[in-house]
């Protein structure tokens, strides 16, 4: 579903992707690991074309994405997307938050998005929540909502970067129990992470990146068990 092939990226000079690969197949959930400014939210970003890349390419089912000419709207509207700060709008509520994007980027009627909306939320334990505001939540339960709100748009790939890392240690399985719904629901995600333990538990394949480059990627077991690059077993001593 999406293809990742030799893509680098500078900033001012500094190479800070140095000729990613990466292929993601429906229903695959692809973790990437690795030190603070290894590279993972820039990779997400260009998928997500938030930045251009300087060389390589990236494809989501057969279309070029890096292809200048790009409908980048088009392509937004096939991607979910969720970072770690909850974006929602705050003078919204949260049917309001959820309803927005299929409402007015693709055209849904407002009782079908409705009624498509409070089924998220019954399904994702947040029924009595539709008209309260985003400050009357609590981080895990906003970040939640962020989950659905990007899920409402039935995309085709889910891009979720750090989605737990401004939460009390309380709220994050909350939300982990969440993505781990949408994985069983088929969902392809790729994720960044600092959560092993999740990591490992989710994911069918984990990317390590070390200096933007993609060091080594394999199954869970493999990676975590049986490293074989001595940076990624260093890494790994680092964050148990
Ligand atoms: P973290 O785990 O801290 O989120 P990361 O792996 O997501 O780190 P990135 O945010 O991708 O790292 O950043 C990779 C490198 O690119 C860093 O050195 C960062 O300073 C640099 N960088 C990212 N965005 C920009 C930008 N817009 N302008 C200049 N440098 C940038
Ligand atoms: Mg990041």
């Amino acid at each position: 579903v999406l293809t990742i092939e030799g893509v680098w990226k500078h900033f001012h000079g500094h190479s800070v992707l140095r000729g990613i690969d990466l292929e993601v197949r429906p229903h695959e959930v692809v973790s990437l690991i690795g030190a603070s400014g290894s590279g993972k939210s820039t990779l997400l970003r260009c998928v997500n074309l938030l930045e251009t890349v300087d060389d390589g390419a990236i494809h989501l089912d057969g279309e070029e994405l890096t292809d200048p000419r790009v409908n980048v709207d088009q392509v937004r509207r096939r991607l979910g997307i969720v970072f770690q700060a909850f974006n929602l709008f705050p003078h919204m509520t949260v049917l309001d938050n959820i309803t927005l994007a299929p409402r007015q980027v693709h055209g849904v009627a407002r009782a079908e998005a409705e009624e498509q909306a409070h089924g998220l939320l019954a399904r994702f334990g947040l029924a009595a929540k539709s008209k309260a505001y985003p400050d009357q939540l609590s981080g895990g339960q906003q970040q939640r909502v962020a989950i659905i709100r990007a899920m409402a748009t039935q995309p085709r790939l889910m891009l979720l970067d750090e989605v737990t890392s401004a939460l009390d240690p309380e709220l994050v399985v909350e939300v982990l129990g969440i993505i781990r719904e949408l994985k069983e629901s088929g969902m392809t995600m790729v994720l960044t992470t600092h959560e092993m333990g999740f990591c490992r538990d989710i994911s069918d394949v984990v990317c390590f990146l070390d200096g933007g480059v993609l060091l080594e990627k394999g199954p869970p077991e493999q990676l975590f068990s049986a490293p074989e690059h001595p940076r990624t077993r260093e890494f790994l001593r680092s964050v148990v």
